[in-house]
């Protein structure tokens, strides 16, 4: 299939002037230029998770699974190990992929399975009406925390740098053609590719006041250089007044996890011979 009108007519229920709709856009265009060098959308997947990001699976006319709380990611996984030549995207949201999904997430990373994670993340759960997220700021005011949420937010960026994602970067909802750069190199790495994105949630945390004096692009940081990557990420601690940087903090070439997995792979044969022998040593 060439061509096709990617956005679905399905009716969309995001609030005026969220960020979702940036990146649903942005998507779009990444697929359609991955189209036009050959690269169909038939062999993409998304998987969402639940929240306001989540609809996202019903507005792009693409391959999709709306999957349940915090497990996108092992659906994704899941899909990945099945067919590894599909393109499977994982898109999910702060309170999905930070909290309830924040152990699956860890572990993509570490065995580095071939997949594109952007995280929505708006730093308040909006589907529920705004109760604060492990991103939101301390001080954060929502429906869960009236006098201001006492915890720090997590460092997203640091904590997959620690868990061993081969490709970790940062985009903004309001720099589309940096996200787009984002999403196609995320799409295009062989590995873990992580994009935390802020996104404005216009209705309950309309941070852009806030984002847009402080972001900066990392163009020209060297992308391979672990350790300046951990520099860069500890610059802004989603908490300060420290500058924002947007872009790819790193990068590598490191084996995929589906690859290991298709090695490892026993023919029925060798599977039954496996379990004899065992079944041997047991009696
Ligand atoms: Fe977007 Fe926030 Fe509205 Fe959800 S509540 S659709 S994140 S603006």
């Amino acid at each position: 299939m060439t061509g096709r009108q990617i956005i679905t007519d399905a009716q969309n229920t995001w609030c005026p002037g969220c960020g979702n709709f940036s990146i649903q856009h942005t998507l779009k265009n990444v697929l359609a230029d991955r189209e036009k060098k050959g690269q169909s959308p038939d062999n993409v997947v998304l998987v969402s998770g639940i929240g306001c990001h989540a609809k996202i699976a019903d507005y792009l006319d693409i391959n999709s699974f709306y999957s349940i709380h915090g497990r996108a990611i092992p659906v994704a996984t899941g899909i990945k190990l099945a067919n590894p030549d599909l393109t499977v995207i994982c898109c999910s949201g702060d309170g999905d992929c930070y909290a309830e999904g924040l152990d699956h997430l860890i572990f993509a990373a570490k065995r580095n399975i071939d997949l594109t994670v952007i995280v929505h993340n708006n730093r308040v759960y909006g589907l529920t009406t705004g109760q604060y997220t492990p991103t939101s700021p301390r001080g954060f005011k929502g429906k869960s925390t009236p006098l201001g949420t006492m915890e720090d937010p997590l460092n997203p960026i640091e904590l997959m740098l620690a868990s061993g994602a081969t490709y970790v970067a940062r985009g903004y909802s309001k720099k589309m053609e940096l996200l787009q750069t984002l999403i196609r190199e995320g799409m295009d790495h062989k590995g873990f590719a992580f994009i935390d994105v802020l996104q404005i949630c216009a209705t309950f945390f309309p941070a852009a006041d806030y984002y847009t004096p402080r972001v900066y692009d990392l163009a020209g940081h060297d992308r391979s250089d672990f350790k300046a990557a951990c520099t860069k990420a500890g610059e802004w601690d989603y908490n300060s007044d420290a500058p924002i940087a947007l872009g790819a903090f790193y990068q590598k070439t490191s084996p995929v996890f589906e690859a290991k997995m298709t090695e490892r792979a026993l023919s029925a044969a060798e599977r039954e011979q496996a379990i004899r022998d065992l079944l041997r040593k047991r009696t």
